[in-house]
């Protein structure tokens, strides 16, 4: 025990700050002035949760949220720009601490990584081009060609479609591109997402309906219940004190 807390000290000390609760020590008595830490990772194609603003920086509702979950826990928040199916291996492997990127709580995902509770409710939601009139449901997408991100809840669904040629992309703004260039007959992605898209002057419509309730969660080091509880409990006093209320607002109105 001794030895795990000289061993975790002196990593601080190498590091020059303090790192969270990776080895189980809650005895951190370093310098409270040294800058703490919290590395995010993100994949920012997935406006308006995060993308890249003017001068590439990382906006959108997940960066305001958790750099305001990072200040309410007195980390300072260092975003990291991974691809989607990174990121949770990224966690695995303790390369980042925790991953906000639009990802939706699901059984499989819950095996491999400690979830916030929800912050935001969500579902898929079927793109077609504009000229398109025959798709109308997942069903329609029968045999068609399929535009997806990997490793999303939006690929899941394209591949249960029987027929269907699912084409995979890194990131959503590929999968858009793909669709408007006829490349794909249509995309399935988060409707958030893709309602934004659209509003931004993006090409297309969205037909059908609202699949399935989905909820979003802030990932995190499967079995590390410290921080999770640090993270839903900053969530729960930005719920309180209208601060999260603020960033809604912000980004997806009243
Ligand atoms: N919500 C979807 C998922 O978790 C898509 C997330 C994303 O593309 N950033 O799979």
């Amino acid at each position: 025990m001794l030895k795990r807390t000289l061993l975790g000290m002196s990593v601080v000390a190498l590091l020059g700050l303090s790192v969270l609760s990776g080895c189980g020590d809650k005895k951190d008595t370093s310098a409270q002035s040294q800058e703490k830490i919290l590395r995010v990772g993100t994949n920012p194609t997935f406006a308006p949760f995060e993308f890249q603003g003017k001068d590439s920086e990382l906006t959108g509702f997940d960066m305001d949220l958790i750099r305001a979950i990072g200040k309410q826990m007195g980390y300072k928040v260092e975003l990291h720009n991974l691809a989607f199916d990174g990121l949770i291996p990224a966690i695995s492997t303790g390369n980042i601490d925790m991953a906000i990127a639009g990802i939706t709580i699901n059984d499989d995902r819950k095996k491999q990584v400690n979830f916030s509770n929800p912050y935001y409710t969500s579902g898929l939601i079927i793109l077609v081009g504009p000229e398109n009139n025959d798709i109308k449901s997942l069903k329609d997408l029968e045999g068609k060609k399929i535009g997806v991100q990997i490793g999303t809840t939006g690929a899941f669904k394209a591949e249960k479609v029987p027929g269907a040629k699912v084409v995979t992309f890194n990131n959503s703004d590929e999968q858009f591109l793909e669709l408007s260039n006829k490349g794909v007959d249509a995309c399935i992605n988060d409707h958030p997402v893709v309602a934004y898209y659209l509003v931004q002057g993006g090409k297309g419509k969205m037909v059908g309906n609202v699949m399935e309730e989905e909820s979003y969660g802030i990932a995190m080091k499967k079995g590390n219940e410290e921080l999770t509880k640090k993270v839903n409990d900053a969530l729960a006093e930005l719920k309180k004190n209208g601060e999260f209320d603020k960033i809604q607002k912000k980004w997806f109105g009243a």
